[in-house]
């Protein structure tokens, strides 16, 4: 540290507070959606005997992988699949916040990325400090999630055709997967428990475990942020070589070593410009042009391309699915027998189905233009 430095104190309030209240807003809306989606699931179980509680929309935001291939069958065909359209919205959002502001998902929206702040910061209480894993255990376990992403894209992208995308949407499993996945926590197996339990445990000692190692979302979203305009600059003239910043940050991240942060793990908490003690020396810059972002506009930016996103979705009239109540006590009844898609075979019966389909679609235009020839109906020119 240079001694004839001048510092000018960073005098800009923390944005944390507010960040904690945005993250508590969001958890208590993914509670009550979950209160709602109860209520939903005891009307189904009574057979449509009580009184009917409509599904809330939002669940859909808990279904990736159908969200995912739902916003590919929009992009590649411009169309909104019925089954979970919210998922849909809700996801583009992610993506979106994670294009513009880095993962930062993450860290101020998401309920698991707040449940694992929680843990990490009690652990920290308790041990007095932050665990870093070396390098050597670091590395490839962060590339785990990177795996899952890897077979998951694997098995979407390469092994299904189109239509195979779109027998996977249109399926009775994909109708009730919300179903299936609250009987996954209200029903949760012994071996379950000892895993979420686990991952319990270990977050107290290694913040961000899920986040960090596993979360195959994360890294979808860790590899959109890479080409975020907005990153973590370091201004190396006003920089004092304190550390703070990388005390600060609780994805470990070396702020205090690099002029610009380029890393998948980035969550643009932006805790490390909170604990920077230089006016000016820790910022949020746009890439091109190169501009200061405020503190206050990230936080505003973030929230405002979910609500902006989740709106259009709810104001063009595709936010609630198209699955009407006796349709979900229908497929309640058969639910057990709609196996959970899993490896590869799933993707090949997935695949046979549509072309089965596809086939039955050309017979039955066959047969049609077969009778109307008979009939002379048809126009041969
Ligand atoms: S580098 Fe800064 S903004 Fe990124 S995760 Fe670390 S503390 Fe948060
Ligand atoms: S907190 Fe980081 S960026 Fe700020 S002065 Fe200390 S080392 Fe430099």
């Amino acid at each position: 540290m240079s001694l004839n430095k001048k510092i000018i104190k960073n005098t800009e309030r923390p944005i944390q507070k507010y960040r904690l209240i945005i993250q508590t807003v969001f958890a208590l809306l993914c509670i009550w959606i979950g209160v709602e989606f109860y209520l939903f699931v005891q009307y189904l179980e009574s057979g449509g005997i009580a009184s009917f509680y409509e599904r809330p929309p939002g669940v859909d935001g808990f279904l990736p992988i159908s969200s995912m291939m739902s916003f590919y069958l929009f992009l590649t065909t411009g169309e909104i699949h019925p089954a979970h359209p919210a998922g849909m919205f809700i996801f583009f959002s992610i993506v979106m916040m994670s294009l513009v502001f880095g993962k930062s998902f993450c860290s101020w929206l998401c309920p698991v990325g707040f449940l694992s702040e929680l843990i990490g910061d009690f652990g920290e209480k308790i041990f007095k400090r932050k665990l870093v894993l070396p390098k050597f255990l670091d590395y490839p376990l962060r590339s785990l999630k990177y795996l899952m992403l890897g077979f998951l894209f694997y098995a979407v992208f390469f092994l299904m055709t189109d239509m195979a995308i779109r027998a996977f949407l249109d399926s009775p499993y994909n109708s009730v997967a919300d179903i299936k996945m609250y009987y996954f926590f209200a029903d949760i197996s012994r071996f379950s428990l000892i895993v979420i339990a686990a991952l319990f445990v270990l977050s107290i000692f290694i913040r961000n475990f899920w986040c960090r190692f596993l979360c195959p979302y994360g890294a979808l979203l860790g590899i959109f942020s890479i080409l975020s305009p907005n990153k973590i600059k370091r201004n190396q003239a006003n920089c004092i070589d304190c550390g703070l910043c990388y005390k600060a940050c609780p994805s470990a991240i070396k702020v205090d070593k690099v002029k610009t942060v380029i890393s998948d793990e980035c969550t643009s908490c932006l805790n490390c410009i909170d604990a920077c003690p230089v006016a000016d020396t820790l910022y949020m810059q746009t890439l091109v042009p190169k501009k200061k972002l405020n503190k206050k506009a990230i936080a505003v930016g973030v929230v405002g391309i979910f609500m902006a996103i989740t709106a259009a979705g709810m104001l063009s009239d595709n936010w609630q699915n198209n699955i009407s109540g006796e349709e979900y006590l229908h497929h309640y009844k058969l639910m057990n027998s709609y196996g959970h898609p899993t490896g590869t075979q799933s993707v090949k019966k997935f695949n046979e189905q549509s072309i089965q389909k596809n086939n039955r679609t050309e017979n039955q235009k066959d047969g049609f233009y077969n009778r109307a020839e008979t009939k002379g109906e048809v126009n041969k020119d």
